[in-house]
């Protein structure tokens, strides 16, 4: 079995020019841990990968690989294995030899790669390829090449950055489960990078959202998901309604909240607002529930507009006093009709009082 690493990072910055891309990034990825950068293009995830890899160095801080030191070492002597969108396979080489490649530059024993390789070929179900071409294959298959050579030597860590970007949903569904299972059989220390909130949401142990070079949060999917640590996280991971309230009161778990005609009492999980401080309060659209009015707080609303999804019906609502509302209903329950009116209420348990994002001056 592969010997697994921690990979910390200690107050990273990176500046290309005036440009600040990375600011203070403090992340500790545990071993065998699957850990997702997530945030919008442009927000620093290639650098933050490149630092790692050692194709950039940062400016300040430090990068360790177990208690190695890191920060300064030439890209060849990390041993981490990496997989790009663009595979990057050697267009000369059979499958065989791209994924040998790694151990051919380490002197491995010829014995040795050519069971290293048959073994990797055969858990990334490459066997019956090994002789084609990379322009004889799919994008799916040059992919799980690309996957077979950053694993075939062992390495310390395995960087994936935005690997399935160029494929299409279902072969992108697959490659996703793939990964994982690969990762999970070798237990590898992985840092995955994408855009893709719903992507970051399943595969991951753990996910770090970066927005303009500084982490917002970091947290388990459901962590990310329900409790976001402020409303740009809560508005990038996954569809939200957010209330627009004033804080009336704090108690010993709980605020009192005003939004509009509705008076709530939310758990304030302990970061307690002022009195008088305005707040968003989010409810997921699937939190959301028609005639919740005997149990939880409830507004009235219409419905301006309903889509089937498959496995859930989206409902758009307006709500009497001009806010929109969406609401997900799993495909069992009736679908509402356009024009109806409804009180629609959620849990408040379920619901959270956001702070709003504050981005730090751009030096
Ligand atoms: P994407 O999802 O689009 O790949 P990203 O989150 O990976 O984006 P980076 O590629 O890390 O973002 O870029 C972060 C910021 O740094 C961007 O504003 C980018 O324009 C800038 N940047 C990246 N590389 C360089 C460079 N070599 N010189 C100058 N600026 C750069």
């Amino acid at each position: 079995m592969t010997a697994t690493w921690p990979l910390q990072l200690d107050s990273v910055e990176k500046w290309y020019g005036g440009f600040q891309a990375l600011r203070g990034i403090d992340l500790h990825v545990d071993p065998g841990e699957f850990l997702t950068i997530l945030g919008p293009s442009g927000s620093g995830k290639t650098t933050a990968l490149k630092c790692v890899a050692g194709f950039e160095l940062p400016d300040r801080g430090r990068i360790s690989l177990g208690r190695e030191d890191i920060t300064d070492a030439p890209p060849s002597a990390r041993d981490i294995g990496m997989v790009f969108q663009n595979y990057a396979l050697f267009p000369h080489m059979t499958v065989a030899q791209n994924v040998a490649f790694p151990l051919k530059m380490r002197r491995t024993p010829r014995a040795e790669v050519a069971r290293r390789v048959s073994e990797v070929l055969e858990m990334t179900e490459l066997g019956a390829l090994a002789k084609r071409l990379p322009k004889q294959l799919s994008g799916g298959q040059q992919q799980r090449v690309a996957l077979a050579r950053a694993v075939v030597f062992q390495p310390r860590l395995l960087l994936l950055d935005e690997p399935f970007g160029a494929l299409d949903r279902q072969l992108r569904e697959q490659m996703q489960m793939e990964v994982r299972r690969l990762q999970q059989a070798l237990h590898l220390t992985c840092v995955f990078i994408t855009h893709d909130q719903e992507e970051a949401l399943v595969m991951s142990d753990r996910i770090a959202v970066l927005f303009e070079g500084e982490i917002q949060q970091v947290g388990t999917p459901e962590e990310i998901y329900d409790r976001p640590a402020n409303l740009r996280v809560a508005e990038f991971v996954g569809e939200s309604n957010i209330l627009e309230a004033r804080v009336l009161a704090n108690g010993d778990t709980f605020s009192e909240i005003e939004a509009g005609s509705l008076r709530l009492r939310l758990p304030h999980g302990g970061s307690v607002h002022d009195a008088g401080q305005s707040v968003s309060v989010l409810v997921r659209p699937e939190r959301l529930r028609p005639g919740y009015g005997t149990e939880g707080p409830s507004l009235r609303a219409r419905v301006s507009e309903t889509a089937y999804l498959g496995s859930t019906n989206r409902v758009l609502l307006e709500t009497e006093d001009g806010r929109s509302l969406i609401m997900r209903l799993p495909a069992g329950m009736v679908r509402p009709t356009p024009g109806e009116v409804m009180d629609v209420g959620f849990d408040p348990d379920t619901a959270r009082i956001l702070r709003r994002h504050i981005a730090k001056e751009v030096a």
